[in-house]
């Protein structure tokens, strides 16, 4: 009768933990009498820590308040035109941001002062009347098949930019199509800079990878992945994980709209191999994951090659999906929910679907059939704008007008006085160590609050960035003006403009570019010899340290040096033979003299030149000039028409001999169009030929290279190569020549 209660009941003892004390000591920073704040991200912190550093110049009063807010919102209106509008959520957010962290760190706001600065700031309160508050800037976009097909096009077919580090290429597009077909916010696979160096995003170990036999009862593979929501509801067992696939028996389209292709980077175990568990699917710098930054940035500039000025992110894409979602009869509301990271309806219908519900209401008034098409779908196609015929640089007279102005004169002049004291080298290019130095800085250890804090740039190279906005600024100018506000639809009208080297040119020092602008367009499935053929180009793509390559001009020399100095090997194998050329658009030694006439003779008659003639170091490699004059005089013979220049120097040189600063009709008689002066004429010979103004001048001047002359490309090809570094190649809206804008128009002795 004394025995126990406990062991009278079945199963293993109950464990005390209170009674297993033993050793136990009690941590005074955790263990104390102060209350427990929420638990936000390090970054999150942070801003609670700049806004209350802010605040800590004031004392507490309404007043303080208003004016607190007052301040920050006249800077947020800095540099803006007058009627230029100011989002509420912007001010607001840096308000909340204020409020959170004084109820951490201080204590209690009185709720009427929260009540009168929220009134202040509204778009009808006083302060948002003043500054010109609007409650948003217009109605959420959303990004159609359209937009993604043309985007993937342009990005596999006519991309100009190189990639210094071709693999990502690959992982954005397959960023890109994985976010897009699974309707994902931008922090859902990849890191955010809230989450920055959490390391949180999708990894091999996040995803499963299927074989199964599909509805032709062919094998197919599918994978599934986990979306990393944000916010306290979602707990790690609770995230939505979608599937991406092959999709089936249905017509084959382009292979570029494969997603599961851009992901075969490694060779692929249905089990994922124990190495690459950890690893990133979407590389970044380093072999870390790809931040959402710069991904979000990547995308912003292809869609804007492409052709959107305004280019939608993927939040407009991810609307898109959700609206199609929501429009399926087959999708129940709890999958699009879940799909969407979403709690209730309430978010998609406030945020993301259409506001043409895109229904036909006709017919439901009518008691008739409703028709099948979706004129909705049409209209939600305008909300992007398209312009197939965008400037991506400015045109030269445009450049001299701006030139001309006090602004761009002043710091043109600050930095002559700087250069000419201090520094020869130029500051902004890529092959500076220090420029390089500070980009792999950013990109791996700096936090994003950490950037604003950051000591200044170089003074020159901040210079040179401002000269760089001023005229990005009068480009953005430019488009507006010359907005046509077309939707994508006609690709064949897509021209590229005010670039020197577009891919069109690129594609002889680009083989697998090549290769694969050629196959991926082609609508296959993976298995198909095409399919195969795209897996292999991309992996080889993936594993190769450069995207430009000139096969012809291989890396040792006939002098037995080894060399990766093209032009080296190519003036050191014409000396080798008593006949050599080298066709630069074939990548192809013709050792005959009577051949090669012939070889030019079909380039000629193919009429596939370029309309770009301007000498450009591309890598390693070089595009060689050519002639406007020589190249289009149909008296010359072939051989003389195709003459390559393969230095700036020469090229320039031969240019000037010509000495024609104006002819009626441009040489090329494929350009339509008379000249009536010679500004006009030299303009056109400048913007679409790519042969700089300074080159035309009329024939008995007699000419000297300017000192400033030089620009980056006649650097020797070792110091210009780029790294495997995290640098990207970035675009930058420099004009053909860099050297131009702060020499003006050529020394003239
Ligand atoms: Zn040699
Ligand atoms: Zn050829
Ligand atoms: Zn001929
Ligand atoms: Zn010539
Ligand atoms: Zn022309």
């Amino acid at each position: 009768m004394d025995a126990p209660k406990k062991s009278s009941r079945r199963g293993p003892r109950r464990k005390n933990y209170m009674k297993q004390q033993d050793g136990v000591e009690i941590d005074t920073s955790i263990v104390n009498n102060k209350p427990v704040n929420k638990n936000v991200e390090d970054i999150t912190e942070k801003n609670y820590e700049r806004q209350l550093q802010n605040w800590d110049d004031f004392v507490d009063s309404l007043e303080d308040l208003k004016e607190y807010v007052f301040r920050i919102g006249m800077a947020m209106r800095g540099g803006k035109l007058p009627d230029e509008r100011l989002s509420w959520k912007g001010l607001n957010s840096y308000w909340k941001k204020f409020t959170a962290a004084y109820n951490r760190e201080r204590g209690t706001i009185p709720k009427d002062h929260l009540t009168s600065v929220t009134r202040l700031i509204e778009p009808r309160g006083a302060l948002g009347k003043r500054l010109n508050i609007v409650a948003d800037k217009g109605p959420r976009r959303h990004a159609t098949a359209e937009v993604l097909t043309w985007a993937g096009e342009f990005f596999w077919t006519l991309d100009w930019k190189i990639f210094a580090r071709p693999r990502l290429r690959n992982d954005l597009w397959a960023a890109l199509l994985q976010s897009v077909f699974t309707a994902a916010r931008v922090s859902d696979y990849l890191e955010s800079s809230s989450r920055y160096n959490s390391n949180i995003g999708l990894h091999y170990k996040d995803t499963q990878f299927i074989v199964y036999q599909n509805e032709r009862g062919e094998p197919e593979f599918a994978l599934q992945l986990t979306k990393f929501l944000k916010g306290r509801c979602h707990l790690p067992s609770t995230l939505p994980t979608p599937d991406i696939h092959e999709r089936g028996k249905l017509e084959p389209q382009a292979l570029y709209t494969n997603p599961i292709l851009f992901l075969a980077k490694e060779i692929i175990p249905i089990q994922w191999h124990g190495s690459v568990l950890n690893s990133p699917i979407f590389c970044g710098a380093s072999g870390r994951i790809m931040t959402a930054g710069l991904f979000s940035k990547e995308l912003r500039s292809l869609l804007i090659r492409a052709g959107f000025p305004n280019p939608p992110g993927l939040h407009s894409f991810r609307a898109e999906g959700l609206t199609n979602i929501d429009a399926n009869p087959n999708c129940s509301d709890i999958q699009r929910q879940t799909m969407a990271g979403h709690v209730n309806n309430h978010i998609q219908a406030r945020h993301y679907a259409s506001r043409n519900p895109g229904i036909d209401s006709q017919a439901a008034f009518m008691r008739t059939q409703a028709r099948l098409m979706n004129i909705g779908e049409l209209f939600r196609n305008l909300e992007i704008s398209w312009e197939p015929e965008l400037w991506h640089s400015l045109p030269i007279a445009k450049k001299e007008q701006l030139s001309m102005s006090d602004e761009y004169r002043e710091i043109e002049a600050q930095i002559r006085a700087f250069t000419t004291t201090k520094l020869e080298l130029p500051m902004d290019s890529p092959t500076d160590p220090e420029f390089k130095h500070e980009a792999k800085h950013e990109v791996i250890t700096m936090s994003p609050a950490e950037v604003d804090e950051a000591p200044l740039a170089h003074p020159v190279r901040k210079l040179r960035r401002d000269l760089e906005s001023l005229e990005k600024k009068s480009l953005n100018m430019l488009w507006e003006e010359t907005s046509k506000g077309m939707v994508v639809g006609d690709k064949r009208t897509f021209v590229c403009r005010g670039i020197s080297r577009p891919f069109s040119r690129l594609r002889s020092v680009m083989p697998l570019r090549r290769q694969l602008a050629d196959l991926l367009t082609i609508p296959a499935r993976l298995r198909s010899t095409e399919g195969k053929a795209a897996l292999v180009a991309l992996v080889k793509l993936c594993n190769s340290k450069t995207e430009a390559d000139r096969p012809g001009l291989g890396a040792t020399c006939h002098c037995s040096r080894s060399s990766s100095d093209h032009l080296h090997i190519y003036k050191c194998t014409k000396k080798q033979f008593s006949f050599a050329e080298f066709c630069f658009f074939c990548n192809q030694w013709l050792y005959d003299a009577e051949a090669w006439e012939r070889h030019c003779h079909d380039h000629l008659t193919q009429d596939l030149i370029p309309m770009e003639l301007s000498w450009k170091r591309v890598e390693t490699t070089f595009l060689p000039g050519h002639c406007p004059f020589c190249l289009w005089d149909t008296g010359l013979g072939c051989a003389k028409r195709l003459q390559s220049f393969c230095s700036l120097s020469d090229w320039e040189t031969h240019i000037r001999a010509h000495g024609v600063s104006w002819q009626e009709r441009c040489p090329n008689l494929r350009c339509e169009g008379s000249f009536h002066d010679g500004e006009s004429y030299q303009n056109h010979l400048h913007d679409l030929h790519r042969v700089p103004k300074k080159l035309l001048l009329p024939a008995q001047t007699s000419l000297k290279r300017g000192v400033d002359d030089v620009s980056q490309e006649e650097l020797p090809a070792k110091k210009a190569k780029l790294g495997d570094g995290p640098v990207e190649a970035r675009f930058v809206f420099h004009y053909c020549d860099p050297g131009e804008t702060f020499s003006g128009k050529g020394g003239l002795a």
